[in-house]
């Protein structure tokens, strides 16, 4: 495709960087009291190509938190073990259309018909991926997103000892859904290794790889190796269409047209399929919890790019 050469990705990255760099709407998190102290300038954009050419621009050091964008992760590795028709059963796939910490999208329905991206469904998920204990699940979680980032992650252990002891919220939701059999590993573990997985650090390169081994069928682009199947990415997408940005996510469709997952830390990814995976770190978030320069910089790529797959030339 022509528009998607290295000039012009470059150049779209720069005038992106430089139209929002000024920005100084929203605000960090601050639920999560460790997230209230991370530097609010804090700017990197990078996009990595389905054939693993990395672009970057601002600030590709800074580590956050990956938080929400965790989920997408581990929901692929249930569904690469355990099939599509797995997830629907004993998750859910309709987007709630509610706030990511919502117990009415629980209690609404009993605990069916939850959302793997969102707190509720997400905790569930981390229930099920396999191992005897909570030491042998979380190795495995910790490989599959390290696997997407395509090196080892490791935990910012300030953010996790801060969110651990402050998380009722979360350890509400776990045992409500136990109450309706919808959690499949002891609640108080399964909510520890939740908050653990959002607890990893990423920079924005780690995240935009992620997002590119999506772009490209599940074969990590910069290290080549094959994380998930084609089919298991095929299941993954749509879900981060219809859930990725929260209660935001169809205006979030509405202008990008991408499959994307957000982050209260302040990152956000997103997925052009067969094209590329980009990324975008600024804590200051909005309503919704989406970082609000992210969403931005992203929509402007997108269109310049003329990345949106709904866009027929
Ligand atoms: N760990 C965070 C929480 O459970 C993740 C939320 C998010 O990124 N939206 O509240």
């Amino acid at each position: 495709q022509t528009t998607l050469n290295k000039q012009n990705i470059e150049n779209t990255l720069n005038d992106a960087f430089n139209k929002f760099k000024d920005l100084k709407e929203g605000k960090n998190a601050d639920y999560i009291k460790e997230l209230a102290n991370v530097d609010p300038n804090i700017f990197g954009i990078a996009l990595v190509t389905a054939d693993g050419a990395v672009y970057t621009k601002g600030d590709i050091t800074s580590m956050v938190s990956i938080q929400s964008i965790s989920k997408v992760f581990t929901m692929a590795k249930v569904i690469e073990q355990e099939g599509p028709q797995f997830l629907q059963d004993k998750i859910g796939v309709n987007a709630t259309g509610l706030p990511f910490n919502s117990i009415v999208a629980v209690e609404m329905h009993k605990g069916d018909k939850i959302n793997p991206l969102v707190n509720p469904g997400a905790i569930a998920t981390t229930s099920l991926i396999r191992g005897n204990d909570s030491i042998a699940k979380w190795k495995d979680i910790q490989k599959i997103q390290s696997d997407f980032a395509g090196r080892q992650l490791s935990m910012n252990r300030p953010v996790y000892i801060s969110e651990a002891s402050d998380n009722l919220r979360n350890q509400a939701i776990a045992h409500l859904l136990l109450a309706y059999n919808r959690i499949y590993f002891d609640p108080a573990q399964a909510t520890d290794l939740y908050t653990k997985q959002c607890a990893l650090n990423v920079n924005v390169k780690d995240l935009a790889t992620m997002a590119a081994t999506l772009a490209n069928g599940g074969v990590n682009p910069v290290t080549k190796k094959k994380v998930v199947s084609q089919s298991t990415v095929m299941y993954t997408l749509p879900v981060m269409a219809t859930a990725g940005l929260y209660d935001n996510s169809g205006i979030w469709l509405f202008n990008s047209g991408l499959s994307a997952k957000s982050g209260v830390g302040g990152g956000i990814l997103a997925v052009c399929p067969g094209k590329f995976g980009i990324a975008v770190i600024s804590p200051p978030l909005d309503e919704s919890g989406n970082s609000l320069k992210a969403q931005k910089v992203i929509q402007y790529v997108v269109e310049k790019l003329k990345a949106n797959p709904y866009w027929i030339e």
